[in-house]
């Protein structure tokens, strides 16, 4: 596509489109569209951050400078339990569940504070631990396998820097982060892996 059909292209976006761009699915993007966006954004009065929140899915990061942006989201009320006391970090609960018919294995990212994180660990380690044999006929390899990975993940809940699987959390949603960077409200929901969000990956 030249320039002007890309400019064409965009033009015909709705408003939503632009903004999922900006916020979450822009990688790639050629550096001459960022003008493109710039104008789209100042003629339909949208938020000017958004255009950040492009550039910045579009930059390589040092370990430095994505630690600086985790420091952001680890100052956060915890999604789960609400406290402040400790600051955020993220893991990865790793499940397997066997049911008479089927049966589902599932890894799932959540931010929270160190106490809840352990939690979320435990339990995916109980129910694999209750449920995950009857994943038939692989469940007695995969189920400690699981467990085992739990166990790993909680060694990184508590550590006093940002945690590898915030940092790729963070890496991931560096759009929303950079657009939202000052408003709480929208960064909590960022966080919040529990509840479905437009802003997040
Ligand atoms: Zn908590």
């Amino acid at each position: 596509m030249d320039i002007e059909d890309i400019e064409k292209h965009y033009e015909r976006m709705s408003d939503d489109e632009i903004i999922r761009i900006t916020t979450k699915d822009g990688r790639g993007l050629r550096p001459e569209v960022f003008g493109i966006i710039k104008k789209e954004i100042k003629k339909r009065n949208l938020n000017p951050d958004l255009l950040n929140g492009a550039i910045a899915q579009n930059k390589d990061y040092s370990i430095f400078e994505l630690e600086q942006y985790a420091n952001i989201l680890r100052k956060l009320p915890c999604p789960i339990c609400g406290k402040t006391k400790e600051q955020l970090n993220g893991t990865i609960a790793h499940t397997v569940k066997g049911f008479l018919f089927f049966a589902v294995s599932n890894t799932k990212t959540s931010i929270a504070c160190p106490e809840c994180l352990d939690n979320t660990n435990d339990n995916a380690v109980l129910s694999t631990f209750f449920l995950g044999w009857w994943d038939l006929p692989w469940g007695f390899i995969k189920t400690p396998v699981y467990i085992y990975r739990n166990i790993k993940a909680k060694k990184q809940n508590w550590l006093y820097t940002p945690n590898s699987t915030l940092l790729a959390f963070t890496e991931v949603n560096i759009g929303a982060i950079e657009i939202y960077k000052n408003d709480k409200e929208k960064l909590s929901e960022i966080i919040d892996t529990k509840k479905p969000s437009a802003l997040r990956k």
